[in-house]
């Protein structure tokens, strides 16, 4: 089965609301075996809305739309369906009752505009909207089925994960889609495709790489009948995978490095703290990310300034001999964090994040030292340029070594 999503409403168009729904749809589809083949935003406009809905139906078995069900004028799903399909819009009456009832439990006033989300073509059947007033709406002709949804999310989440997922579920599809993601970090991308080109040429499971913000993504994507038989050919891939980028793996799928460093620090009952300049407490911020990160992780500092590093029990003496972006006071830094907060492990970040040099020192320079119980070592980096890119580099290198250096022990 192959699909559409059509997400329906000007502020799309204006740029004022980025398309969270249309993405929240895609990324469900491939468990449920259906290929999306295409996405669309259209505005409040009737006839523009027939128009997409007559084009995505003309190529797909399923179109997926949001927004536009609510009662005001611009709200026009309903209208553009009923259009398509050539069907009469009528009064649903136990709709209607369902509207009376939710407005009396909730004393706000019913008004004529409000009964235009009771209306129903013959072809439609109406999914309860336990969060909202506007039912949607499933419509089945002609070998086609189109979902009307809300466009509010909190609603939309949970009409699609009660109700929408589980009918088309249903639906036979003769496939299921299962993705495996391999998680890396200090490899390139250009140099971890390189390594991996023998694999791939692979169709099923077909492989991807992408570079992202905690580093380079391999993707092992497998079609097959059932969910045992995708599992059955990523197994091998992933294996082969794993072979070839050894540790610099460091996690799959939903893990990230900060729940991969906790599970680590919690399996062998450490405890961490942090001292950060150029990093401003996003390292301290990405531990807490993690949920129930208090077993290991003791608190963090911000030293921004110099003089506030020595306050902090840097030793102004190793400040003054190497400067404050140096592997010797990023090693200090974590001695420091480490002793102030009763730590096992003591992690020190400072860097220059940019635009501007530092003691002659480039944008992107970035020194993280790690304090194992007193073991202190430091290393130098070079990160891409942007403040933003230089912080979140750093965070996300300074977690990787601290797996690095929690898997040595
Ligand atoms: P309502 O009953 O609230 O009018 P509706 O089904 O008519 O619901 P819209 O009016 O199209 O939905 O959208 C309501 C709000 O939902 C928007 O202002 C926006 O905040 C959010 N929204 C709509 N479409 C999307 C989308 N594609 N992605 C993310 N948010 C959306
Ligand atoms: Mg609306």
């Amino acid at each position: 089965m192959n699909a559409e999503i059509l997400s329906v409403g000007t502020e799309l168009l204006l740029g004022e609301l980025i398309d969270t729904n249309a993405q929240y749809i895609a990324v469900r589809l491939p468990a449920l075996g259906i290929d999306c083949y295409g996405m669309h935003q259209v505005g409040d406009n009737e006839q523009r809305l027939e128009a997409a809905l007559r084009g995505a139906l003309a190529r797909a078995d399923l179109v997926i739309m949001t927004g536009g069900l609510g009662p005001t004028e611009d709200d026009v799903t309903r209208e553009a369906i009923a259009a398509t399909f050539g069907e009469p819009l009528s009064p649903d009456p136990a709709l209607e009752e369902a509207l009376r009832a939710r407005f009396a439990g909730r004393n706000i006033p019913l008004v004529e505009r409000n009964f235009k989300q009771a209306l129903r073509i013959p072809s439609a059947r109406a999914i309860p909207n336990p969060r909202g007033t506007a039912p949607g709406w499933w419509v089945e002709r002609d070998g086609k089925i189109v979902v009307a949804m809300p466009g509010v999310p909190s609603e939309m989440y949970l009409m699609w994960e009660e109700q929408v997922a589980t009918e088309l579920a249903r639906h036979p599809t003769g496939a299921t889609i299962l993705s495996r993601t391999l998680k890396t970090n200090g490899l390139g991308e250009s140099i971890l495709d390189e390594m991996i080109s023998p694999l791939l040429k692979s169709t099923n499971p077909s492989i991807g790489v992408y570079a992202k913000r905690d580093g380079v993504h391999v993707r092992a994507t497998a079609k097959a009948p059932t969910i045992e038989a995708c599992r059955a050919l990523i197994e091998p891939m992933e294996a082969a995978l794993r072979q070839i980028l050894g540790d610099a793996v460091w996690g799959t799928d939903d893990e990230t490095l900060a729940t991969v460093a906790g599970r680590l620090l919690k399996e062998r009952g450490l405890t961490v703290a942090t001292m950060e300049s150029c990093t401003g407490g996003l390292l301290a911020a990405a531990f807490t990310e993690a949920e129930g990160s208090s077993a290991y992780f003791r608190g963090g500092l911000v030293t921004y300034a110099t003089d506030v590093k020595a306050l902090e029990g840097v030793d102004p003496v190793l400040i003054e001999q190497h400067g404050v972006i140096s592997d010797a006071v990023a090693a200090d830094m974590a001695r420091a964090a480490r002793e102030r907060f009763g730590a096992d492990i003591g992690i020190g970040v400072t860097g220059v994040a940019g635009p501007a040099e530092q003691e002659g020192k480039p944008p992107g320079t970035v020194h993280i030292g790690i304090d194992v119980g007193g073991t202190g070592r430091a290393e130098p980096y070079r990160m891409p340029q942007g403040r933003q890119m230089v912080q979140q580099r750093a965070v996300m290198t300074a977690l990787f070594q601290l797996r690095r250096r929690l898997l040595q022990a």
